[in-house]
Order: C-alpha cells, then structure tokens, then sequence
C-alpha cells in the first residue's frame, strides 16, 4: 500500500513524498481510511508508531477540502490536546510539515512560559491548535481561545495524561467541545479509567491497536 492508494489530497501526497514516506506504516494504514470517512476512532499506539500521521493527514485533508474562500479572522477546528511541550511542539512541527503545501495553519500553546507570544499567534488566526490541557484552559478562561468551531478532536496519550493528573481539565475541555464533531482518542495502554474517559470523547467509534 502507498500514499497514494490512502486517496489524501494532491498537496499532502507531495508533503509526505518530501517527507521522505515511502509506504504508511501499521497505523496509518489502519487509521487514515476509517478517519478519511469521518469515523471517531480509539487508537492504542505509542509514539514513534507514525500515529501523528495517522490522525494529521486525515485532518488536514478535510481541512483542506473544506476550504471554500472562508472569509474573515480563521477560527480553530481541529484541537489536539496532548501531555508534554514536547510532545506538543513535535506534533505542531509534524502539522507543518504535512500541511506545508497547502495555507492551513496551526499553532502550539503550552505552559511553563509566558503567554504572550502564543496568545499573538492565537489571534492572528490558526484552524488548529496543539496545546498541553492547563494552557489551554488558562487561555480559554481569559477569552483568547473559543472551542466553538471545533470539528477535530484529538486527545493523544490519554494514559499519560490521566497519570500527570490531568483529568478534571481534559474533562472540562471536552465540556466545551460541540457535539457535532469527529473525535479521536489515542493510548498506550487502556486500563479502566482510560476506557471510561475514552466513552466520555467517543461517540460512534472504530478500534485500531497496532
Ligand atoms: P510518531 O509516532 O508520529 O511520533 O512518528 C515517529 C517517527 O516516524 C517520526 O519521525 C515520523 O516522521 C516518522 N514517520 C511517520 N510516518 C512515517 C512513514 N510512513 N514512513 C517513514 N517514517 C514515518
């Protein structure tokens, strides 16, 4: 199977050639289908897996389909919430990389430095946004970041975000999401807690374990 065979639209397909991808890996291949026809989806991969792949194209690819002369100020569509600035910065980069020929942007918040920059960035206008969850409410509570026009909604490594505590925020974030969206949920690993919170994000959903 190629890139190509996945049906992506002609921009990512180019990205992802000159990201040097020759052939989808285990997830990917499992993933992009069921999320191209609009299907939430619990994912159980860890990282280094290619799982950013796995759920960036297929947003960006609805993204980028949808991009009929939206006028005025961009409003966020897809959110992913994820643990660690790491783990935020590299998924913002992968979001970059995979969207470079096409005009969606992203944008990354997380918390331990000051906010300024990143509420700039918000309010130059970005349709996705990677952030880390305390960030994210703290930018929500001031008023800098409405989760109104979310379409997208990525939780990534859920176990590691229940075990740095993070569970009455991603609780409170979810709150705030529409109900009319396309939800994923990604996990290492999947005790109890985790299957609870993932029914919580989850409405109709498809399985991939790799
Ligand atoms: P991730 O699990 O998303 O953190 O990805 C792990 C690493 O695999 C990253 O360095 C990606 O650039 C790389 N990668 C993702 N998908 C592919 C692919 N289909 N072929 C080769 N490398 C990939």
């Amino acid at each position: 199977m190629t890139f190509k065979d996945l049906g992506i639209a002609p921009p990512l397909l180019r990205a992802v050639e000159e990201e040097g991808y020759h052939t989808p890996t285990p997830i990917q291949q499992k993933a992009i289908p069921i999320l191209l026809r609009g299907k939430d989806l619990l994912g159980v991969a860890q990282t280094g897996t290619g799982k950013t792949a796995a759920f960036g194209i297929p947003i960006l690819h609805h993204l980028f389909n949808g991009q009929n002369g939206e006028r005025g100020k961009r409003r966020i569509k897809a959110l992913i919430v994820t643990p660690t600035r790491e783990l935020a910065i590299q998924i913002g980069e992968s979001f970059t990389a995979y969207g470079k020929f096409t005009s969606i942007r992203n944008t990354v918040i997380f918390g331990g430095v000051k906010q300024g920059r990143q509420t700039r960035e918000l309010q130059r206008g970005v349709d996705i946004l990677v952030a880390t969850p305390g960030r994210l409410l703290d930018l929500m509570n001031q008023g800098y970041i409405s989760l109104r026009d979310i379409q997208y909604a990525v939780l990534d490594e859920a176990d590691q975000m229940l075990d740095m505590g993070f569970i009455h925020d991603i609780k409170k974030i979810i709150a705030k999401l529409p109900s009319k969206r396309q939800s994923l949920f990604f996990s290492a690993t999947m005790p109890r807690d985790i299957v609870e919170l993932s029914r919580k994000i989850l409405g109709d959903f498809e399985r991939v374990a790799v």
